[in-house]
């Protein structure tokens, strides 16, 4: 997915940055899913590869469950409430089941720049603090002042755009004031795509945004600039803000409060004479220069959101057919997963087994040519989710798997509420 030479470039495990020395970490980025296609054939990111990049230090960002929302055209093409309610709930509920942490993303990516994905603070209330789009203002001074978070200016890199409107500028977008960087700026750069042949323009441009932004601020330069995935940067600000530093005759807390994404922390103390021995936490980075140290704490609080409610779990995964769910299952949604060219009328049928008979959920028909991805049908959260012993879709070319997706019994929303 990226192959220009990522492993060349490093930043250092101090943050923020601005003081020398630190240890060279490998460079990361975040990588916004588009989460119905995840594992849907080869060529598509799999959970495994997704929990990979994670444990590496990449970010895992949301970009909407089906990406089909989009800013042009008529009013006709705009999504519903129901449309953006269900796709903000099950994208962060999936893509928090299938990091295997129980905790969605706190960072979106609007699929085409499409804002209405936040219409009425939907993405808000499902956990996300972040989310950028090209175009959006992108703030001078990040660590003060009112931040609107939820439109938050992106870099938008795809060759077309990046070789025409931004006249192929190496650095477009990168503002440099007198050479120290971007001083208190988050600077997001956004591409779908990184042409892989080093003969390339796009890639050659790539290579030398990166270097530059290596060479000048990064540990051999500079080294004032801090390099990780939107959302940890954006949870860091947040926490930031809001901490609380008890500083006690010989000991130091550090503490957030509760509900704000996790997050590492950097307090710089002054007045420590060197002699002094100072111990810390495991995971505590710890740099010392003459009276002054820094701290680097380990995650404070949990990274992540809370998974939106109804918790949701996965109840059966493979072939369609007549499946048996036992006797306590409450259906929030159905996904099928299409991988063929599809013939003309392809169709299907997905029926649930409740106590007062056969219910059909959903009646399918899809247009001729190749699909490969998941049809999600929702039942949560825009209606109460049904209890059924089972469900039936009839087996037929193209239809490899179906995943059910069931109400975690104990937090379901109690009635009324
Ligand atoms: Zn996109």
């Amino acid at each position: 997915m990226l192959s220009v030479n990522l492993q060349e470039l490093h930043h250092v495990d101090s943050h923020p940055p601005g003081l020398q020395g630190g240890r060279q970490l490998p460079f990361v980025g975040g990588i916004a899913v588009i989460v119905s296609p995840v594992g849907a054939n080869s060529a598509i990111v799999d959970w495994d590869d997704l929990k990979a990049m994670r444990a590496a230090g990449w970010g895992v960002l949301n970009h909407s469950l089906n990406h089909i929302g989009r800013s042009w055209g008529d009013d006709a093409g705009r999504l519903t409430t129901a449309q953006i309610t269900e796709d903000g709930f099950w994208s962060q509920a999936l893509l928090a089941y299938g990091m295997g942490t129980g905790r969605a993303p706190t960072g979106y990516v609007y699929a085409n720049g499409y804002l209405d994905y936040n219409r009425g603070g939907i993405l808000e209330s499902l956990g996300l603090r972040i989310a950028t789009r090209a175009g959006a203002p992108n703030p001078a001074d990040v660590t003060q002042g009112d931040i609107a978070w939820l439109d938050f200016g992106r870099n938008y890199l795809d060759e077309g755009t990046w070789a025409n409107e931004q006249k192929g500028d190496p650095m477009s977008g990168f503002p440099v004031l007198d050479g120290d960087g971007p001083l208190k700026r988050l600077i997001i750069d956004f591409t779908h795509v990184i042409e892989q042949a080093a003969s390339s323009a796009n890639n050659q441009r790539w290579r030398k945004r990166l270097s530059t932004i290596s060479d000048q601020w990064g540990a051999k330069g500079r080294d004032n600039l801090w390099c990780a995935p939107t959302s940890e940067i954006a949870d860091y600000l947040r926490a930031m803000r809001v901490a609380k530093a008890l500083l006690g005759r010989d000991q130091l807390t550090i503490s957030i409060p509760y509900g704000i994404p996790g997050s590492r922390l950097t307090a710089r103390l002054t007045g420590i004479p060197a002699s002094a021995r100072l111990t810390a936490p495991p995971g505590t980075v710890l740099y010392r220069r003459g009276d002054t140290a820094w701290i680097t704490t380990p995650m404070i609080g949990m990274e992540g959101s809370p998974a939106p409610l109804p918790h949701i779990r996965c109840a059966y995964a493979g072939p369609p057919g007549t499946i048996d769910l036992g006797s306590h299952c409450v259906v929030a949604g159905v996904s099928v997963h299409i991988a063929r060219d599809l013939p003309d009328k392809f169709s299907y049928e997905v029926k649930l087994r409740t106590a007062t008979g056969e219910r059909l959920l959903v009646e399918k028909t899809m247009k001729a040519g190749w699909f490969v991805g998941s049809n999600l049908h929702a039942i949560v959260p825009n209606a109460e989710p049904i209890a059924a012993t089972g469900l039936t879709l009839a087996p037929q070319p193209g239809i490899d798997k179906i995943e059910v997706w069931v109400v975690d019994a104990g937090t379901a929303k109690p009635a009324g509420h």
